[in-house]
């Protein structure tokens, strides 16, 4: 029965037949008679009161996954549901006017073509108006957020320099301490083999070489951690550094040619709370990023004082 294959009309006909009539009528059920049986969740245990879902606890005249079946045929739930695009700029904004997620949704023209269409949820109906804002003013708007971090190439690259500078004398501490604990490393081997030798000649107690062994081995294994910890805090705030450089540098130039969830991902490194106001993003730059809009303000104001030099007093 859940197969799909039969309407409501062939089905209250083919029920009648087995025998399900009105009360009142005597007569095959109607339409909405049907609809209303089908799509009740008591007819599995549940009922519905006052809007609200209840867990019943008379036994079932069908399950749950037969109802959940029903619904699906009569097309009430499971329907291909907006969300499971992947839409670039879903989870990513908020509306500015009520505080819900902004979700999006496609619409197909008469022409056939679909278009995409940004709005706010309204999950607490305080929006009365909701606008519909199309992907590509969007796409627009995060084009040109993108666009305002970006550093220049010889900005960059001086300031790659200096990052790497400035860190020599981080580096030579590092490297000092480095070779200390691998030192230490080595000469505990030392020790190990040689109290094993012993062991070999019978010049030591067991005990006592199986007591020292463990002691040193145990050494060996912080030395190690230590190390390891040395040698990812060496790279990893440069390499951070370095990677937030290269990304205000190239974010603009990428961002077009990203995958919904690597604009997406983009956007949520770059940009703090973005919300949605009508039809514009509203939005501040996280750190460092923040530097970096202010470092390409002055930079357009250097561009503007090129063109137009004022003569010198
Ligand atoms: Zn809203």
């Amino acid at each position: 029965m859940a197969t799909g294959n039969y309407s409501l009309a062939r089905l209250k006909r083919l029920l009648f037949e087995k025998g399900l009539r009105s009360v009142r009528s005597k007569k095959e059920l109607g339409k909405s008679a049907m609809q209303r049986i089908l799509t009740n969740p008591i007819y599995y245990g549940d009922f519905i009161w006052s809007g609200k879902y209840y867990a019943g606890k008379h036994t079932p005249i069908i399950d749950k996954a037969l109802f959940d079946k029903v619904q699906e045929v009569m097309g009430l739930t499971g329907k291909p549901r907006q969300t499971k695009r992947d839409f670039a700029y879903t989870g990513l904004m908020t509306c500015a006017n009520c505080g819900c997620s902004i979700t999006a949704e496609e619409h197909r023209k008469k022409s056939g073509r679909v278009y995409i269409y940004y709005r706010c949820t309204n999950g607490r109906g305080l929006c009365d108006k909701l606008v519909y804002l199309p992907e590509n003013k969007l796409e627009l708007q995060f084009q040109q957020a993108v666009e305002r971090i970006k550093l220049p190439h010889d900005i960059v690259a001086m300031t790659r320099v200096a990052l790497l500078e400035s860190s020599k004398g981080e580096q030579e501490v590092q490297a000092t301490a480095l070779a200390k604990l691998n030192s230490r490393y080595a000469r505990l081997q030392m020790l190990i083999g040689g109290a094993y030798e012993d062991k070999l000649l019978g010049t030591i107690d067991v005990e006592l070489w199986e007591q020292k062994t463990s002691e040193w081995k145990k050494e060996q294994a912080d030395i190690q951690r230590n190390i390891a910890a040395l040698k990812s805090a060496d790279t990893s705030y440069m390499l951070e550094g370095i990677r937030l450089l290269e990304l205000s540098e190239r974010a603009a130039e990428l961002f077009p040619k990203m995958k919904p969830d690597d604009k997406r991902k983009m956007l949520k490194t770059i940009l703090l709370n973005p919300s949605l106001n009508g039809g514009t993003i509203e939005y501040k730059y996280k750190n460092p990023f923040s530097f970096f809009e202010k470092s390409f303000e002055n930079e357009k104001w250097r561009e503007r004082r090129d063109l137009n030099p004022r003569p010198l007093a």
